[in-house]
């Protein structure tokens, strides 16, 4: 395959789905995959498609480290490998920390923050073998500040900022970029539980007075994939002055 290539994990919808179409349409061949929803993926498929794009679905759970290797079975047998991969996929779990179960605990560190380690585990050793590549999380600020009713969320996402930090170091020898971009208040399915009241309340708190549109989000990615690979283990943020 002459064109470069992306895996974007959790690309049904929201930013992930924004991201996809910008890759697609800046010429990348784009791997799409997400679990739940796949008929969503499908639909994306047919968008970019349709408009002149490349691209192809692996729907699989990310946090699930066998679902992994065998999205990447497909990717190495379509194409070797990924020149970027963007750990986009994530859930969010409101509440007090004393409501939430073990197993609650588990889904959102492994979807959040596992999933960011099995994908870069698969995607680097092509990279490496091409002494190139770029690795993107997509994070949050409240990893930076913490949210209060959010701290599984909150954790996974310092995490993520851990990992970004560690990894870039790792990589940078082999010439890989690792960043993450902290994201603040973006305008998506998983702020869907906000009624309005709440949301003028968060939006009066945000510098900028407005959420953000996921597409804000991937031309920041877009751009961020772009720099040199010197430019690596920064965590970027996007939240409208929030922080
Ligand atoms: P959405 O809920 O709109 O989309 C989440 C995506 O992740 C969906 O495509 C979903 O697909 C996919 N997904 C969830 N679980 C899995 C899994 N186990 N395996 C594969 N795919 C999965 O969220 P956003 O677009 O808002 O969020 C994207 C990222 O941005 C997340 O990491 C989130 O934490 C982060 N972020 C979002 C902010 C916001 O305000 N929206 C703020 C800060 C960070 P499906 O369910 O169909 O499988």
């Amino acid at each position: 395959m002459n064109k470069k290539s992306i895996l974007i994990t959790g690309s049904s919808r929201g930013i992930g789905r924004a991201c996809a179409k910008a890759y697609a349409k800046a010429g990348y061949h784009v791997f799409l995959n997400c679990v739940h929803r796949v008929e969503r993926l499908e639909e994306l498929a047919y968008e970019i498609l349709s408009d002149g794009g490349s691209c192809t679905t692996v729907p699989g759970d990310v946090s699930n480290p066998d679902e992994v290797r065998k999205i990447f079975q497909i990717i190495e047998k379509e194409c070797g490998g990924v020149d970027i991969l963007i750990n986009n996929a994530g859930i969010a779990w409101f509440g007090l920390l004393t409501d939430m179960t073990d197993n609650d605990w588990d889904k959102i560190l492994a979807t959040n923050l596992s999933s960011v380690f099995y994908c870069s585990r698969a995607a680097i050793p092509y990279m490496v073998s091409k002494k190139c590549g770029k690795i993107l999380n997509i994070s949050s600020m409240w990893g930076t500040v913490g949210a209060s009713c959010e701290v599984a969320y909150s954790a996974t996402k310092s995490g993520i900022h851990g990992l970004t930090r560690a990894l870039a170091k790792e990589l940078a020898p082999s010439n890989i970029q690792v960043n993450a971009i902290a994201c603040g208040v973006i305008d998506t399915e998983m702020n869907g539980r906000l009624n309005e009241e709440e949301r003028q309340d968060l939006m009066d708190e945000i510098p900028s007075g407005r959420f953000a549109d996921p597409e804000e989000v991937a031309e920041l990615a877009l751009k961020l994939t772009d720099t040199p690979a010197y430019m690596t283990g920064q965590i970027i943020g996007i939240d409208g002055g929030f922080i």
